[in-house]
């Protein structure tokens, strides 16, 4: 049974508890951590229970209880640990829509009873659709120990000042970031430590100030979302997108990058998808001037490193341009993301002492010509190249590398999808990819790299690598 998580309030009936032994008293504990009464249906308590009902916490109603004594109850447990008993009760309480539990008995239930973390206000509820629940247990003890004790002093106090906050600080970007401000300075520091007036008194100024100032000016962030992998995201970008109004996402930004946006945030898909309409630099330029103008926090996703063939630094001149707040956070590269996977050094006091990042095609989409390069002198060793978009003219660019006298016997490195779980990757020769290019079966996105560290011994710690001479001769 997948589950969806959600609170229930008890603020009407008494949510009812059937059985009145062990197992019932143990659940109707828990539900008295919320509820402000449960009513208990049994002949027979224990000693726990019978306190409780001393003590105007427990109910005691009859037991076998029918459709009256269902009817409106906010949820049910059966725990009698009769199964015909936990049966009949589960059966009418679906039949009346009243939801059910039934320990252990997931066939029987309607809803699942969450590992719970409380801290007061603060509620954490883990669930594993029954499928795991020891990890959940795990995952309870490890929020045990990350959340404060003193959360809770914290939600309230927060509550407390809403009222205030909501008439005074203007809403929307300026208000979340008060808050922001309030839940990651001072304040909460104070009230965390058990300094209940420090914490008054800082946020009292914050509102104040909050108050008395501009409507937030909208920025760009423009964040590298690295090569696929989300363990490659900076803390920095999560953060951003965390705090994003507005997200702008490239084709090559996969959906585990943007689960960090903030649930409210717009997403807005501008890259090139095959058959999917694409906007032009000049329009994703007008789209980030027009939200970041409106106050909105923007955040530009750029697949790698933002700066690093992602036009990434016309953005920033046309922002730049419109007087638009903008920040860098840089990202893990894909040629950088290939060699980390593939162990191998980029640069090597024996065989590699330079790196050259190159663009595969000209802009406007041509074959590159590499003028702009003194090839010759590349060519006489110790230099790595690092192609992106190399993927449809790899056959040129070898050629073109084996006319400017580099050896034919130069190991090259294919990575596609680094860092993805797709990831895939094929060793040849310039002379290899000169002449049957076809053959490395390379898909975009991938990076080429070039040198002799693409044939250092680290790489072959990785074992789908094949030598293209060793694929030529199984075909
Ligand atoms: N700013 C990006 C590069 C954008 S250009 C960066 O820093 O990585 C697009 C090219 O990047 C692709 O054609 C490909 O060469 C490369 N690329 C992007 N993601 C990749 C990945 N996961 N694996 C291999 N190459 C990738």
């Amino acid at each position: 049974m997948r589950t969806f998580p959600i609170f229930v309030s008890f603020d009407g009936k008494p949510p009812l508890v059937v059985g009145g032994g062990e197992l019932a008293a143990v659940k109707t504990r828990l539900l008295l951590m919320r509820a402000p009464s449960v009513d208990v249906a049994a002949d027979e308590v224990t000693k726990e229970l019978t306190k409780f009902a001393e003590q105007g916490l427990v109910t005691l109603i009859a037991p076998l209880p029918g459709i009256d004594q269902l009817r409106g109850r906010p949820l049910v447990i059966a725990a009698t640990e009769n199964d015909e008993e936990d049966s009949r009760v589960a059966a009418i309480a679906r039949a009346l829509g009243v939801p059910v539990n039934v320990p252990d008995r997931p066939e029987l239930c309607s809803f699942a009873l969450p590992a719970i973390v409380d801290r007061g206000e603060v509620t954490v509820a883990i669930g594993t659709s029954a499928a795991a629940p020891v990890l959940a247990q795990r995952l309870r003890a490890w929020l045990e120990r990350e959340l404060h004790p003193r959360l809770d002093a914290l939600a309230r106090l927060a509550g407390e000042f809403r009222g205030v906050v909501a008439k005074r600080v203007p809403t929307g970007p300026t208000r979340r970031k008060f808050w922001e401000a309030v839940f990651e300075g001072a304040a909460a520091e104070a009230i965390l430590e058990g300094d209940e007036a420090k914490a008054r008194a800082l946020i009292d100024t914050a509102i104040d100030e909050a108050a008395g100032s501009e409507p937030a000016k909208g920025r760009v962030l423009l964040v590298g979302a690295g090569p696929g992998d989300p363990e490659l995201l900076t803390m920095k970008a999560i953060r951003a997108l965390k705090a994003a109004d507005v997200v702008l996402y490239d084709r090559l930004v996969g959906d585990a990058v943007l689960e960090h946006a903030r649930r409210e945030a717009e997403l807005i898909p501008v890259g090139k998808a095959k058959g999917a309409h694409s906007l032009k630099q000049a329009e994703i330029n007008a789209l980030l001037i027009k939200h970041a103008s409106a106050g909105k926090a923007v955040v530009r996703l750029k697949g790698g490193d933002p700066f690093i063939f992602g036009r990434g630094g016309e953005e920033l001149d046309a922002l730049r341009e419109a007087g638009i707040a903008v920040e860098i956070v840089p990202g893990v590269t894909a040629g950088i993301a290939a060699a980390a996977s593939l162990q191998i050094p980029l640069t090597h006091r024996d065989v590699s002492r330079t790196v050259t990042f190159l663009s595969g095609h000209e802009a406007g989409g041509e074959e590159p010509s590499f003028e702009h390069l003194d090839l010759a002198a590349l060519a006489g060793g110790k230099n790595t190249l690092l192609v992106y978009m190399g993927v449809s003219t790899a056959g040129a660019i070898a050629k073109r590398l084996l006319d400017a006298g580099f050896a034919p016997t130069l190991p090259v490195l294919a990575v596609e999808n680094a860092s993805r779980d797709d990831e895939r990757r094929v060793l040849a020769t310039v002379a290899d990819v000169a002449g049957h290019p076809e053959r490395l079966g390379l898909k975009s996105p991938a990076v080429l790299i070039f040198g002799e560290v693409a044939g250092l011994p680290a790489s072959g710690i990785v074992e789908d690598i094949l030598a293209l001479e060793e694929v030529k001769r199984r075909a």
